[in-house]
């Protein structure tokens, strides 16, 4: 098994690097928390003291990290300079299309793989080793990161060239955030039509009106078990999050003159849901700002 460099172990990064050592990868961590770096130890990783020394020992490199300039920090300043010859570098970050396709150029100049591969997935699939990787990188170098990455996977799917990974994600979670708020708006209307929300549940999710934000997580709570609505919306996918990813969408969408105005009144209304101090709670608890009944939160 190939030496692998885990730079990022926060919230996402913890369980995939453990995930990785799980598997018998020698993987060597790094992050600027200590607390992160004990986690890591005791998961069964090395740790480094610098992003640059767990770059310079490995045959691949990941980052997991929170925001293009972390992503571009630890790339231009410490991994491309101090990469062995030939290595594979992948960020699994969530960051703007631009900034992975200058990070892709970067590396090849530097005669290095490379590739971006965001996730689907939140914290439990990171640390189940279920999540779903988005990859952007040439053709030849996808086995390898198909190989790197599967202990961590549930699906590693080859998006396209470098950024095609991010391309993937942002439009992914721009369907997302948008059929969140649909399902919301429907709750809310049902509730004020006088239909149980139970039954409209039943109904919708065997006719049209069915999707993952319905059936997988339904936002009111009671018919979906596991959804976050069940536990005061704690934990699952974060607000601030959706509305990190769908300004990425709008950014994208202007630079490429596409026309989205429904991703646009997605950032608009999760953007104000998280000025109104809910932002570290999950995306679904919009419900409650469209059905009138924030303070219930
Ligand atoms: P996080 O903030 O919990 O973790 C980021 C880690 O990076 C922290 O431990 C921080 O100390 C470390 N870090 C920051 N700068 C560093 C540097 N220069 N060198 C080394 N370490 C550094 O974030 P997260 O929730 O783990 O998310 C990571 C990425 O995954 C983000 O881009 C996010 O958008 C994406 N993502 C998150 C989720 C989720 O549910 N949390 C889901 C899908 C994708």
């Amino acid at each position: 098994m190939d030496s692998v460099a885990f730079i990022g172990l926060g919230n996402m990064g913890a369980g995939m690097a453990a995930n990785l050592a799980k598997s018998g990868a020698n993987v060597r961590a790094f992050d600027l928390s200590d607390a992160a770096l004990e986690r890591a130890e005791a998961a069964g990783c090395r740790r480094a003291a610098s992003a640059a020394e767990a770059a310079s020992t490995a045959d691949v490199v990941i980052t997991m990290l929170p925001a293009a300039a972390h992503v571009r920090a630890v790339w231009e300043g410490e991994v491309v300079p101090h990469a062995r010859p030939g290595a594979l570098l992948i960020d699994c970050s969530t960051i703007d299309v631009e900034s992975a396709r200058h990070l892709g150029e970067l590396a090849a100049k530097a005669g290095l793989r490379s590739a971006d591969a965001p996730v689907s997935g939140g914290i439990a699939a990171a640390d189940g080793g279920s999540l779903t990787f988005m990859v952007g990188c040439q053709d030849e170098v996808f086995s390898a990161v198909e190989t790197t990455l599967a202990p961590m996977a549930k699906a590693v799917i080859h998006a396209g060239a470098a950024g095609a990974g991010q391309a993937a994600k942002i439009c992914n979670n721009m369907v997302l955030g948008i059929s969140m708020i649909g399902v919301c708006e429907a709750f809310a209307l049902a509730e004020k039509l006088g239909l149980q929300p139970e039954r409209f549940f039943e109904i919708a999710s065997k006719s049209s009106g069915q999707c993952w934000s319905l059936t997988s997580y339904c936002p009111w709570p009671g018919p979906v078990a596991a959804a976050p609505s069940n536990r005061d919306y704690q934990g699952g996918f974060l607000t601030a999050l959706m509305v990190k990813d769908l300004k990425l969408a709008q950014e994208a969408a202007a630079r490429a003159g596409a026309a989205t105005p429904l991703g646009a009144q997605a950032e608009a209304l999760f953007a104000l849901f998280e000025g109104l101090g809910h932002g570290a709670r999950d995306f679904s608890a919009i419900l409650q700002l469209l059905r009138g009944r924030l303070a219930e939160l």
